[in-house]
């Protein structure tokens, strides 16, 4: 297998979930072994890889931050740019936040479906887990075991008529990812709304980007599936990973886990490198496509 970029540029825009600042995105192809790399458009192009070390503060988003500049809200975009298989990426945004959008990573599906898949000349890294991790915390724990391919599993627990628990399991592709989870969109409970606003946060939350839960049913209905909640998290969770900042051969498992953990996951992971080795080899069969991610039959290039 080799690396990846995108075709062509493409853009979208919107107001951030938490800050309320309306940005725009553009993503640009980039070289081989650049990355998923954002670039603060506002800020002299001042880069912050999306890697493990950048993560900042994390509560109801993931947040990075280098020598004091922070971009917030990166789970949804990196959970289509990772699932898509795309290595290499220059993401220049002039604002804080990413984009809400609709709350889900369809409509990030739909722009990298539209800048399309180009092959570079080199050949792709693969972070593949040795041995197992996990971090357990009051109940909720994630684990990162090794694999040959790369597999989730996601379980949600949640106090309500609507949710309770649901499980999500797959191997990570774009195709799945497109079926299983894009749609899915993030969520609130109306009880918590008051207090997360008093903290600063959903500033630009609404009901166009969030499914609000009431006591005992939603707001803003349909739901896009009936487990709608347990495949946010695992795209979330999806979104969390691509700080690994490889394509993962491993298999990854959280009960009740959130952004914090997943980012402790990740930290932890690349802290110990006894825990893993980078391989160009993806443990597949040369007939099995591990990355669904369909090139154009362009001229390969760097
Ligand atoms: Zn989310």
């Amino acid at each position: 297998m080799f690396q990846t970029t995108i075709q062509r540029e493409v853009s979208t825009e919107g107001v951030g979930l938490h800050t309320g600042v309306f940005g725009h995105v553009r993503l640009v192809p980039a070289p081989a072994d650049t990355g998923i790399v954002f670039r603060r458009t506002d800020l002299d192009n001042f880069i912050i890889e999306a890697r493990g070390k950048n993560v900042a503060r994390v509560s109801y988003a993931t947040s990075l931050m280098k020598q004091g500049v922070l971009l917030s809200t990166t789970e949804h975009l990196l959970a289509a740019i990772y699932s898509c298989g795309i290595d290499n990426v220059f993401i220049n945004i002039d604002s804080i936040e990413v984009p809400i959008l609709d709350g889900s990573a369809d409509p990030f599906m739909h722009m990298l479906e539209e800048a399309s898949v180009r092959r570079l000349r080199k050949r792709r890294r693969y972070l593949k887990v040795l041995k197992p991790l996990e971090v357990v915390e009051d109940g909720r724990r994630i684990g990162i075991y090794p694999a040959d391919e790369f597999l989730v599993k996601c379980f949600v627990d949640f106090p309500h008529p609507l949710v309770g628990r649901q499980e999500i399991e797959m191997r990570v592709s774009q195709e799945s990812f497109r079926r299983l989870l894009a749609r899915a969109r993030t969520f609130c409970f109306e009880r918590e709304i008051e207090p997360l606003r008093a903290m600063g946060l959903i500033r630009g939350g609404s009901l166009e980007n969030a499914i609000v839960l009431t006591n005992d049913g939603v707001m803003n209905g349909p739901l896009r599936f009936d487990d709608e909640f347990g495949r946010h998290k695992a795209l979330d969770l999806i979104g969390d990973l691509a700080l690994v900042g490889l394509p993962l051969l491993a298999r990854v498992e959280a009960h009740r886990a959130g952004h914090a953990l997943h980012t402790q996951l990740v930290s932890r992971l690349l802290e110990d490198t006894s825990l893993w080795t980078v391989t160009t080899e993806d443990g597949m069969p040369a007939e099995h496509t591990h990355c669904a991610a369909s090139p154009e039959q362009v001229p390969a290039a760097d």
